[in-house]
């Protein structure tokens, strides 16, 4: 059955993706709204309104995941932020009753909403040290450590993730964020320039794929996987 709450609410809907559910060919359902400004952002339509126009609705995405239930292996719900989404419970358990695991994608900054949440599988991106969340338009950074915590002792299975962006994540940022992710999967991606939120981060050059591997071949304890893409 269709969630009736959900009447009204349109999602961005990426039909197959390889890249979005670790190990499982995926859907990808993008709520928009976010409550962060990262400036190399890629999903600039989805963060603030007027949100595009070719968005579906989510009887429209069940009807199309019914029909691909032996091709895909799960559904990601990403945004914008999907914990903003005031209906964020019921629409995982709406997605968990069409059959298919459910991968959330978070940012972190609202743990309070977080925690109830049942998704097969967390991915939280960690961005910064705590107190340079201003760069990215908030001055709640310190909540991340909150939410990191309560994943890593949710049981449920989980992975964080840093995008290295020249002038906002240093190497002494990653060393704080690997202290705060110390025993769980890290994953760590070079920065691209392109689609950015703000322009002005088109004309940064990303590390060197030398540099960046470099730059995060210093963590590699036995504790944890770490993937660089
Ligand atoms: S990168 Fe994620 S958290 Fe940052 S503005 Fe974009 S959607 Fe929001």
């Amino acid at each position: 059955m269709d969630a009736p709450a959900f009447e009204g609410c349109r999602f961005g809907l990426e039909k197959v993706s390889m890249n979005d559910y670790p190990g499982r060919p995926a859907a990808v359902l993008f709520i928009p709204g976010c409550n962060l400004r990262c400036p190399y952002c890629h999903n600039g339509p989805l963060v603030t309104p007027p949100f595009p126009e070719n968005l579906v609705s989510f009887a429209e995405a069940a009807a199309y995941l019914r029909k691909r239930n032996k091709v895909l292996g799960g559904v990601c719900l990403s945004g914008g932020e999907p914990t903003l989404f005031p209906e964020i419970k019921a629409l995982i358990e709406a997605v968990q009753d069409l059959g298919y695991p459910v991968k959330l994608d978070t940012n972190g900054l609202l743990p309070e909403r977080l925690k109830p949440l049942r998704p097969d599988f967390i991915a939280m991106d960690v961005k910064t040290s705590p107190h340079k969340y201003r760069l990215l338009g908030t001055a709640d950074g310190g909540r991340i450590r909150q939410s990191i915590e309560q994943i890593k002792a949710s049981g449920i299975p989980h992975q964080f993730r840093t995008t290295v962006v020249p002038g906002i994540t240093d190497e002494a940022d990653l060393d704080a964020i690997a202290e705060l992710t110390a025993g769980s999967p890290w994953v760590l991606h070079n920065f691209r320039n392109n689609r950015c939120l703000d322009p002005a981060f088109e004309h940064i050059p990303p590390l060197s794929d030398a540099l960046f591997r470099k730059l995060c071949g210093r963590y590699t304890p036995d504790d944890r996987s770490l993937i660089l893409r």
